[in-house]
């Protein structure tokens, strides 16, 4: 049988791309989730389309990448430095991430950004139409189209717009925040009418869809039904769709030599002292000195565990170039000081704070050999960290305490002690909870989330996605 093209939409390709000549480019894939997820799909034949997070300004050049990329089912769109700066650092993660987040701007930055705001709410809707003009020129009749994530909202309107039988879907990997705070952008309305020009709209969780309908049925007074948004007659479907991790890709990491090499190194190098882990990209989204001072108020409470516990703590720098960053970056450097100088000894500190990111296999070695990890997020639309732990932890049975704002606690949250990360007594006692916890509960919660996620994998949520999204497509034709 033929199997249904489908076209991935999202801002960045899943490569790195680095330019070797005046048309020689070498590629690398990123193994990470969305694309292992639509690899292990086999009822469709996924193509990407996206930026490749490069400028590249000469014909030579694009015609060169177009060519290379091709051969990894890659279809790039090129977005010149000006677009990305007002779209990209503009839009998106000035304006859309943090409000998502339910984070407010810097005080110094307010007045600044609601200047900007309608050049690069226009380079957005721009950005969105260069991406809708690639799509079109390659899409066939019979493909689906998935659009991904806050880069993207317009999409589904310019595709809509140009054919409205296209098969379009959107899902947003960031919460969807509560309509009271939607409400206060500028371009709130537009912004809601291009995503409900999609046939289905998806989220993590139950909570975001709610919110996503609210906002329509309050801001734009359209009728909210259990099965999406009704406009005139027409459904856009809106549904929660969890996404999960390739759970087998991190059990099968665990068998390899190297992996269990650096297992065995760190079990040595951590001997008679137990290992919380901490990962996660240094965002202030993440809740990093919330959890480093939570720990702080353990080991001031507890004396007995200060030579007896140690936290590792992995914070994957990120938009390096943006100044709140790199106030937060020396914010955690400053408290990991203190902690350490107060709590340390001669020859063992009680953090290691990294700032870097870890391979796939260093990463799978360290979530096997920890005892607790520590998710403290403020606001996160998943968090995939808490699921690859938990697959990682089969023969450990280490315990999870994960926030109560992670799109994870939803599904987690039985095997999980969950916590609210603004509450650093609370967490503070969940560290001692979870250190003392007996063998027999450990073994219990992790079942519970281990089952979860070896059953609620990244392949069964994008089927289930874009088969929802074909039977949308149907159904509304029956309406007809
Ligand atoms: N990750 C990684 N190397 C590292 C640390 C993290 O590849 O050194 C990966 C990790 O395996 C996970 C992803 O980064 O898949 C983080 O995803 P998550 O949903 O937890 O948070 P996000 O960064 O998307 O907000």
């Amino acid at each position: 049988p033929i199997r249904q093209r489908l076209l991935v939409v999202a801002n960045r390709l899943p490569v790195s791309a680095v330019r070797r000549g005046e048309d020689c480019w070498s590629l690398e894939i990123s193994a990470g989730g969305l694309v292992s997820a639509l690899l292990g799909v086999k009822e469709f034949e996924a193509r990407w389309i996206g930026w490749a997070g490069v400028n590249v300004p000469d014909e030579v050049g694009q015609r060169a990448l177009t060519r290379a990329l091709a051969e990894k089912r890659c279809i790039p769109v090129f977005l010149d430095e000006e677009i990305v700066h007002q779209y990209y650092n503009g839009y998106c993660n000035n304006i859309l991430w943090p409000l998502f987040h339910y984070l407010g701007l810097p005080q110094e930055d307010r007045l600044a950004t609601t200047r900007s705001f309608q050049s690069q709410f226009t380079a957005y809707q721009k950005a969105n139409q260069m991406f809708a003009d690639v799509v079109n020129k390659h899409y066939e009749e019979g493909d689906v189209v998935w659009c991904h994530d806050y880069h993207l909202m317009f999409l589904p309107k310019c595709l809509k717009d140009y054919n409205s039988k296209m098969k379009v879907g959107w899902f947003l990997h960031t919460p969807f925040p509560s309509s009271e705070i939607h409400r206060t952008l500028p371009s709130r309305s537009e912004l809601l009418r291009a995503v409900l020009a999609a046939d289905l709209v998806g989220f993590h969780t139950y909570d975001y869809a709610r919110h996503f309908v609210s906002a329509c049925t309050r801001i734009l007074g359209l009728e909210g039904t259990p099965e999406g948004v009704e406009d005139q007659g027409r459904l856009t479907r809106v549904a929660a769709f969890p996404i999960g991790i390739d759970s087998e890709r991190f059990i099968r990491a665990l068998e390899v030599p190297k992996v269990q090499e650096h297992i065995k190194e760190l079990k040595e190098r951590f001997s008679g002292r137990k290992v919380m882990l901490g990962v996660d990209r240094l965002d202030m989204i993440k809740g990093i000195p919330q959890k480093i001072l939570a720990f702080e108020k353990f080991l001031e409470e507890n004396p007995y565990w200060r030579d007896k516990v140690v936290l590792l703590q992995i914070a994957v720098p990120t938009r390096t170039d943006v100044p709140e960053y790199q106030k937060l970056t020396s914010q955690v450097h400053e408290i990991v000081g203190r902690i350490n100088g107060r709590f340390g000894t001669l020859t063992a500190v009680p953090i290691h704070h990294l700032d870097r990111s870890l391979d796939f296999h260093a990463l799978c070695a360290l979530y096997a050999v920890t005892d607790v990890a520590l998710v403290t997020s403020l606001r996160d639309g998943m968090n995939l960290v808490s699921y690859e732990f938990v697959a990682c932890q089969d023969s450990k049975r280490g315990v999870l305490i994960l926030s109560e704002f992670a799109g994870a606690a939803q599904s987690l949250g039985a095997g999980a002690i969950l916590v609210n990360p603004w509450n650093i007594t609370e967490v503070a006692s969940a560290i001692g909870q979870a250190l003392n916890m007996p063998a027999e509960e450990r073994e219990k919660r992790h079942r519970h989330n281990f089952e979860h996620v070896t059953t609620h994998t990244a392949q069964q949520w994008a089927e289930f996605f874009v088969s929802e999204l074909n039977d949308t497509v149907i159904e509304a034709q029956q309406r007809i």
